[in-house]
């Protein structure tokens, strides 16, 4: 897990990378901010980026309660 500074509204959020190892099927994928929208972070993979927003100690909140 990392984190990311978004350019627009210039607060913190965290992003997954996962990699499913698929011959071909490569793209371009965007972690988008989670409070903007704002894409972010970006990187050439098979699967896919997750972001995350942080609670008030900065740690990622889990999907399920955000
Ligand atoms: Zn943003």
């Amino acid at each position: 897990m990392d984190f990311y500074q978004c350019k627009k509204c210039d607060r913190k959020y965290a992003y997954v990378v996962t990699d499913m190892h698929v011959p071909g099927g490569k793209d371009r994928e965007y972690a988008i901010c989670p409070y903007c929208k704002e894409p972010g972070y970006s990187r050439v993979t098979s699967g896919f980026i997750y972001t995350y927003k942080l609670d008030s100690e900065g740690k990622p909140i889990p999907k399920s309660q955000a």
